[in-house]
């Protein structure tokens, strides 16, 4: 089988390095972008270049959408169980390379090893599974008009569309679009994030293993304004699943909407962490630690402002400023290393601007802070210190705008009107957390929440048949579920008079 890695030599400074080339997954192959441009892939953990990323275009589209439309008509008459059991295959595959994949993810993401071992790669066997499974338990609707007629819905696949994700769970949250788009028979036109384009790469070999028929699924890597808006913008691909940033959903809808696109758009957060005074307190401590810095803080679900009840406020902060006191960044690679680097130079000067940020609008920062320098190869990675910032207004630009990074602001307050007004303050609405033990004021809350999801008492707590999504400027439309299914489906109504 080709690789697709074969070594090519580059001058960078002076040096001459081997490095891997990454290459399209197109009608069924591996294939070098039509401009044979490619540029560089990082390594977050060192800071250096380690592999080739192909520079597509519109071209590259254009070839996957030709290899996608002549795939579908057999790929949407193949029985959903005979799909199914192809994807099934897929996951069997990404299974058995489980450890080499979650190595290749915490390189090129810089997240540690054991976090992609233990979420990132078994949940892309999963949204492979489910999806497969879940396909072959759609039903469609049938409404009778008494003796004058019954009509039934046809659920058909779209054709070819696209799915464009982004760099914070790579092959998480790329399988999450593609096993319910292949599933329900459409093909796909898919790309990854160009930050951390590996796994999605990784994973085009397992297809051609498994037997997935050549143009179902083709993968184009490249930049957002390259291959991302030649797939957004051209008029064979009928629908875009997009999970990534505010501005960039915002951009997709402005070019998808006047082409009448379906549209799918999983945005971003600034969620609320709340917590009363009556919460489990260990658990809330424990949980919030990870919902705060998992993935050094670079999940949209990460809690990010978090307000305690004023009773307990001063207990929990300082619990909570020692336990991220220990918390110390380190070689994504090593097994015992809990915090990682940060994605990329970019991402991580960001972060360090809203620290500034923050300071400059009145806060006190409590633990981190700065920039870690390791020590050896490491020396250049790109690495934060868990940050917890207090005093700072709940209207203040730090607690508005996303960040994205192991940075979190503390706030107390006294009454759950207050703590409802500050948590809704924000243009966005993704997922909140709840922390009480109080019955009624759970539900209460969770209602009142101007959020798509809600976590009371635990965090990161997935079902992968519930609703996922979120409100305002969060995003628009959900996934999970049969939620998938249908976004991946046309509905249409047949009427027969009886
Ligand atoms: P991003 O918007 O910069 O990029 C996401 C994807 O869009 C990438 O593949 C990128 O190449 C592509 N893209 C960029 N410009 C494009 C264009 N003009 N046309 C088409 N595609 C384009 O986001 P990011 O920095 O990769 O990811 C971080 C963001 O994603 C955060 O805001 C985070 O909250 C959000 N996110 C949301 C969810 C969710 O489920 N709501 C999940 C994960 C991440």
């Amino acid at each position: 089988m080709n690789t697709g890695t074969e070594p090519v030599t580059l001058t960078r400074k002076g040096d001459t390095s081997t490095m891997e080339k990454l290459h399209n997954y197109i009608n069924g192959k591996l294939v070098a972008p039509q401009s044979g441009k490619y540029f560089d892939n990082y390594q977050p953990a060192t800071g250096k270049v380690y592999s080739l990323i192909p520079d597509s275009g519109a071209a590259d589209v254009q070839l996957a959408v030709d290899a996608a439309n002549a795939a579908f008509p057999a790929w949407a008459n193949t029985p959903a169980e005979k799909r199914a059991k192809i994807i099934m295959r897929i996951a069997a595959l990404i299974e058995r390379d489980l450890e080499r994949l979650a190595k290749a993810e915490s390189k090129d993401n810089g997240k540690p090893v054991e976090l992609a071992r233990r979420v990132d790669i078994p949940r892309a066997v999963s949204n492979f599974e489910f999806f497969a499974t879940a396909v072959m338990h759609y039903a469609s609707e049938s409404h009778a008009m008494e003796d004058s007629a019954i009509n039934y819905t046809l659920r058909q696949p779209i054709g070819v569309v696209g799915c464009i994700s982004p760099w914070n769970l790579p092959l998480y949250l790329f399988t999450w679009k593609i096993a319910p788009a292949l599933a329900a028979g459409n093909c796909v036109v898919a790309k990854p994030s160009e930050v951390t384009p590996m796994t999605a790469f990784l994973l085009s070999e397992l297809c051609i293993e498994a037997g997935l028929p050549a143009g179902v699924l083709n993968i184009v890597h490249g930049t957002g304004p390259g291959a991302g808006q030649a797939i957004v913008e051209h008029p064979e691909i009928k629908a875009i699943s997009f999970t990534g940033g505010t501005k960039t959903g915002a951009g997709i809808a402005r070019t998808a909407a006047p082409m009448f696109k379906k549209l799918s758009l999983e945005l971003g957060g600034k969620n609320p962490n709340i917590i009363f005074a009556d919460c489990d307190f260990d658990q809330a401590l424990k949980i919030t630690m990870q919902s705060s810095f998992a993935n050094q803080g670079q999940i949209c679900l990460c809690g990010s402002r978090i307000f305690v009840e004023r009773p307990i406020y001063e207990k929990f902060r300082d619990a909570f400023v020692a336990k991220t006191k220990e918390l110390k960044p380190g070689n994504p690679g090593d097994e015992k290393t809990r915090l990682g680097a940060v994605v990329s130079q970019s991402h991580m000067e960001k972060i360090l601007s809203y620290i500034d940020l923050a300071q400059q609008e009145g806060g006190k920062i409590l633990a981190g802070g700065k920039r870690v320098m390791l020590d050896g190869e490491f020396s250049e990675g790109w690495y934060i210190e868990p940050t917890i910032i207090e005093g700072l207004a709940f209207d203040c630009r730090t607690n508005q705008e996303e960040i994205f990074g192991p940075v979190v602001s503390i706030m107390p307050f006294d009454t759950e009107e207050e703590a409802l007004n500050m948590a809704n303050s924000t243009s966005y609405g993704l997922a909140a957390i709840v922390w009480t033990q109080h019955l009624t004021r759970a539900h209460r809350v969770a209602s009142k929440l101007q959020s798509g999801i809600v976590w009371i008492n635990c965090w990161l707590l997935r079902d992968l048949r519930t609703p996922f999504g979120g409100v305002k400027q969060s995003g628009v439309g959900r996934e999970g579920g049969f939620n998938a299914l249908n976004f991946f489906t046309e509905a249409k109504n047949v009427c027969i008079k009886l």
